[in-house]
């Protein structure tokens, strides 16, 4: 029997319902992060919203400063919130950064930050957070990857990468946690309209519209709807999957 055979089936008020529910949302005061807060805090959860110092939180959401490029800290601040609330049911993990290069100039610096950020950080994160979903015999997890992890992209030689890894990461733990009742999906956006890609060059925005089907770039509520979504009841029997959210960018 799944979650979503608990509740009347037309009652969709009540299957995208998180009333009880703790979210941890990192890089949630982000673009993309921030709409999601605000999603799930609608739909009735308490959500931590996890950013670099300095940061703030939306709405009613509890901030709490953490650097995802150290393990310890991501070890600490999962703990504090455990001591907090006795644990969370949801992670969604956004917190994300480019350091675009072709290949033959990238860093190892800029390989090795963007790997740190994007995926180290959610290895480490899942891993402390296990023990709290089994504790409440229930986990949703969203990791937030990007058609580019699927497709790969001139210049993003380390994104492309990372988020190629979620999705791998990602089908691994839904594969692992499945019976203790916790599912773990992956988001790929497409060309997003957040501060993330509004420091590319104008021909390369240009470009990437131009393969959008639908015309324009998403906003990040397209986005923050598909997280909720893959948050609720609604998806109760769905993990292990990746879901484009990109206005028909990438189709393969
Ligand atoms: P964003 O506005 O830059 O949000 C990312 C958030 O993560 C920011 O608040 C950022 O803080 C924070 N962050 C960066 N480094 C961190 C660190 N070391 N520790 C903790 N937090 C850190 O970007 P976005 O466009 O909303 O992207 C959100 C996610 O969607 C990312 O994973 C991105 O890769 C993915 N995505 C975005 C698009 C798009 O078109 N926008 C497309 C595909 C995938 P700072 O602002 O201080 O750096």
């Amino acid at each position: 029997m799944s979650a979503a055979d608990d509740k009347p089936e037309h009652d969709l008020g009540s299957l995208l319902s998180l009333e009880g529910k703790t979210a941890v949302v990192t890089g949630g005061s982000g673009g993309i992060g921030s709409v999601t807060v605000e999603h799930l805090l609608m739909a009735g959860a308490e959500v931590y919203c996890i950013d670099l110092e300095g940061k703030s939180a939306p709405g009613s959401a509890i901030f709490k400063a953490c650097d995802f490029s150290d393990p310890e800290q991501i070890a600490n601040t999962m703990e504090e919130i455990h001591d907090e609330v006795g644990g969370f049911d949801i992670l969604v993990h956004c917190a994300g950064i480019t350091r675009d290069r072709v290949l033959w100039k990238m860093s190892d610096e800029d390989w090795d930050a963007v790997l740190e950020v994007n995926l180290d950080s959610a290895f480490f994160l899942l891993r402390a957070a296990i023990p709290f979903f089994r504790e409440r015999g229930d986990g949703r997890v969203v990791l937030i990857s990007s058609i580019n992890g699927e497709r790969g992209k001139l210049g993003q030689a380390n994104y492309a990468a990372s988020k190629a890894g979620l999705i791998a990461l990602g089908k691994t733990a839904a594969r692992e946690l499945g019976r203790f009742g916790v599912r773990v999906n992956c988001i790929s956006p497409g060309l997003i309209r957040t501060r993330m890609v509004a420091e590319l060059p104008e021909e390369v925005l240009e470009k990437a519209r131009q393969e959008i089907v639908l015309g324009k770039e998403g906003d990040p509520k397209d986005v923050a709807h598909a997280v909720l979504f893959l948050c609720s009841d609604m998806s109760a029997h769905i993990t292990g999957q990746v879901l484009r959210v990109d206005g028909g960018q990438w189709m393969a």
